[in-house]
């Protein structure tokens, strides 16, 4: 089995790909996969998972969720490889259950793709505990219980800007490996994003450590704006494969100009993840976005800066937070479900979200499960006013 060592593993394969016609994909992917390594002995009598980003069921046209072509392409290539079973296995934002998993597969256009047999559907919702001595912020994870299963963890991650994080790729997709709502709970435990990110560094870390997975991101069309899922489908032309996850995305964030911008990648990158990374095939400069737009809670201005450099109390003042958009909201209360902190409350007799900021721990996920767009970032009128 071939298998990497974060601190070691350093080859991304970066190729221009403007389309998802799955016949291209799979040749610029076997190219690719050969580029950094790997051989038919990777798949040959595997249990394969395919770990897509479906956060949310919404339309693979919006771009916020792993194209189905992608998932094809990887899954077919898989099978020629030689592996005994593909099995596509997703927590999405909210409750975790059957159902929610049906309607999931349904509307992000999974459960047509896997009608041709390349890859099967997990509705599988078992999950078990793994510890993680060598974690620094989280030592044990609830994890589900097929990735456990697994003898190979393909994770097909999307290139997407985010409110939290800034930016979501490989590295940020294996938070799906938490159990449903859990996810929720992870944020009341880390409000810190410091702390946040550093927890998605040890989750990483544990997988890349637990079996051999390789990391292949759908950057063709990428989401820009405020992602990861009411953002703007932004084309970006790009391919990427690589085994190391913190490599992959430190490439990929040179493509939308957030290169030494996102938290938990600097945090890997001193913990040894990323090193220099060999980048096989297009020069990242030339597959470059210039004018690709950061999420709204990004935003900084002098104000901002300032209050960060004199420490953090000032700077949660100024940091944007949530607000509701009442012509857009529909009253379904989905934001209600997902605030980890409970800080948003329905207004039963006007069916309208109301949300308590001083409890409010800005973590995006009212924003990140809106169905309408109807959670808007909202910059303090200070900041505003010195624009
Ligand atoms: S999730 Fe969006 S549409 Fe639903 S209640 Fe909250 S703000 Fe309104
Ligand atoms: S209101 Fe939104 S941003 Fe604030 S804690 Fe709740 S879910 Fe997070």
């Amino acid at each position: 089995m071939q298998n990497f060592s974060l601190s070691e593993e350093r080859r991304v394969a970066l190729c221009r790909c403007d389309s998802y016609d799955p016949s291209l994909l799979k040749e610029l992917l076997s190219a690719q996969w050969r580029q950094i390594g790997l051989t038919e002995d990777f798949f040959r009598d595997k249990k394969v998972v395919l770990k897509p980003n479906l956060v949310r069921k919404m339309d693979a046209s919006l771009a916020g969720t792993t194209h189905p072509a992608v998932a094809v392409a990887v899954a077919e290539l898989c099978r020629e490889w030689g592996a005994a079973d593909v099995l596509m296995v997703e927590s999405p934002g909210g409750p975790y259950t059957e159902g929610a998993l049906r309607a999931a597969y349904r509307i992000c256009g999974m459960e047509a793709a896997s009608e041709g047999g390349a890859f099967r559907l997990n509705y599988d919702t078992a999950w078990q505990s793994v510890d993680y001595p060598d974690g620094v912020a989280s030592k044990s994870f609830h994890i589900l219980t097929p990735i456990l299963e697994a003898d190979v963890v393909v994770n097909l991650c999307k290139l997407k800007s985010h409110g939290l994080t800034m930016m979501t790729g490989a590295v940020k997709n294996y938070f799906g490996t938490i159990p449903g709502t859990e996810k929720f709970e992870m944020h009341a435990r880390f409000p810190d994003i410091r702390d946040f990110s550093e927890q998605l560094v040890d989750l990483c870390a544990y997988h890349a450590k637990a079996r051999p997975m390789l990391n292949v991101m759908d950057a063709v069309v990428g989401m820009e704006g405020n992602g990861p899922t009411n953002g703007k489908a932004r084309k970006i032309g790009a391919l990427l494969s690589s085994q190391n996850p913190f490599a992959l995305d430190d490439v990929a964030s040179r493509l939308i100009g957030l290169e030494r911008k996102v938290i938990h990648l600097e945090q890997g990158r001193e913990r040894g993840y990323i090193g220099t990374p060999t980048v096989i095939g297009e020069a990242p400069e030339s597959l470059r976005v210039e004018d690709f737009l950061p999420p709204d809670s990004a935003k900084k201005n002098t104000i901002t800066w300032l209050s960060e450099f004199w420490g953090g109390r000032l700077m949660r003042f100024f940091e944007p937070r949530p607000a509701i958009n009442k012509k857009k909201c529909v009253g379904c209360g989905e934001c209600v479900r997902s605030c980890p902190a409970h800080t948003i409350t329905m207004n039963e007799k006007k069916r309208r979200p109301v949300i308590e900021p001083s409890a409010c721990i800005k973590c995006f996920c009212c924003q990140e499960l809106c169905p309408k767009d109807a959670v808007k970032i909202k910059q303090n009128f200070l900041i505003k006013l010195v624009k």
